[in-house]
């Protein structure tokens, strides 16, 4: 009896649909890093071909290399930019590398004139994040000679708080962008990301770059989510408790019991990816009645608190549900004080992991 993460391809689908419509102008591209949020690269990148997407973005130039296997006629972008080892690799799989700094555009341009071709890379413009990109600085000091061994194919920036609506730095960086995006006229520009894609349709240009929501991560806080649940998992009950006397629920005693409390033992942990800050604080649902976290997590197990589920409906089932539903994610992510990236990221390679739904039509 093991764990199963199921994703929901046709969510996935149906996900990648709605922001299409969000940004009709836009090509929509999908960030796959960190194995697809965790959730598979590789069968997701097929389904979102199945839609038509073209354009994808990854981290590493492992995940660029693995996600290029067999596929043709798609563009893979490798955001972290190529290093001396993996260049000759990317050049021969046709990645092209986002350049962020000085050094990668000399190194890209030293492998493009080894090989005598122009090799495509996307530009990294720094707008006010200070995390990848070139600074104002380093833009007006470019090599001319590195840049002809280059054909740029995109200049892109990221935003720092575009979960924020409000904050001033998402005009600020659209206005550095477009200023600083003006030394390559008629280039395709990219700016956004999921929540990018909802602060308005300025925010656009020729591409976007949602992950998350992707996933069905709300990328608008504070509004109903528009985006469907993509992920469930499913863990065994190896054990229930019929609580004769007061007492408590594993480590550290932080759940008190009483006679007539019921508390279900789950096959599953912060092994798992379960994150232990949700302890005594997330809920799980049995068939659907809400069973909450009864103390913490463990590595292997989890107690839930199944007194108010009738006794017919658990002589029943042998499971119970964690993640369901639209907002499942984000109701984790907020029970474990993170965010849904990092619920996602951290589920294990432990969790059996099923994809439904693969075949590609609506
Ligand atoms: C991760 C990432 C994205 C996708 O961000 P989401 O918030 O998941 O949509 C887009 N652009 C860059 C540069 C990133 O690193």
């Amino acid at each position: 009896m093991r764990a199963v993460l199921t994703i929901d391809l046709h969510a996935i689908r149906a996900n990648y649909r709605t922001l299409k419509v969000q940004a009709p102008r836009a090509e929509v591209a999908a960030v796959l890093k960190a194995d697809g949020y965790g959730l598979g690269c590789g069968p997701i990148a097929d389904a979102l071909i199945g839609e038509g997407c073209r354009s994808f973005f990854v981290a590493t130039a492992e995940e660029a290399l693995s996600l290029r296997s067999k596929r043709k006629g798609i563009r893979i972008h490798l955001l972290n930019g190529p290093d001396e080892q993996a260049a000759p690799a990317l050049a021969a799989k046709k990645v092209t590398p986002v350049l962020n700094s000085p050094a990668q555009i000399g190194l890209w341009a030293k492998t493009a004139k080894t090989l005598g071709q122009r090799l495509p890379a996307a530009l990294h413009l720094d707008t006010g994040m200070c995390r990848l990109g070139l600074s104002e600085r380093e833009q007006s000091a470019l090599d001319l000679d590195h840049m002809d061994a280059i054909g740029i194919d995109l200049i892109m920036s990221h935003l720092a708080c575009a979960d924020e609506p409000g904050h001033d730095l998402n005009q600020e960086q659209h206005q550095a962008f477009l200023q600083r995006s003006g030394s390559w006229p008629g280039q395709r520009l990219s700016l956004a990301n999921s929540a990018g894609i909802f602060l308005s349709c300025s925010f656009h240009f020729d591409l976007v770059r949602p992950g998350i929501a992707l996933f069905g991560g709300n990328p608008i806080p504070e509004h109903p989510n528009p985006m469907s649940g993509v992920v469930t998992i499913s863990a065994p009950i190896l054990q229930i408790h019929q609580v004769t006397k007061a007492g408590s629920v594993g480590y550290g005693a932080s759940y008190r019991t009483k006679p007539g409390m019921r508390i279900a033992t789950l096959g599953i942990g912060y092994a798992d990816g379960v994150l232990r800050q949700a302890s005594n604080r997330a809920t799980a649902t049995l068939r659907d009645w809400p069973v909450p976290f009864a103390g913490r997590v463990s590595m292997d197990l989890i107690g839930v608190d199944v007194t108010d589920v009738p006794e017919t409906v658990l002589a029943q089932t042998n499971e119970v549900t964690l993640l369901a539903g639209d907002d499942g994610i984000d109701r984790m992510a907020a029970a474990a004080n993170t965010i849904p990236y990092e619920v996602l990221t951290r589920l294990g390679p432990r969790l059996e992991r099923r994809y439904v739904n693969g075949a590609a039509s609506a």
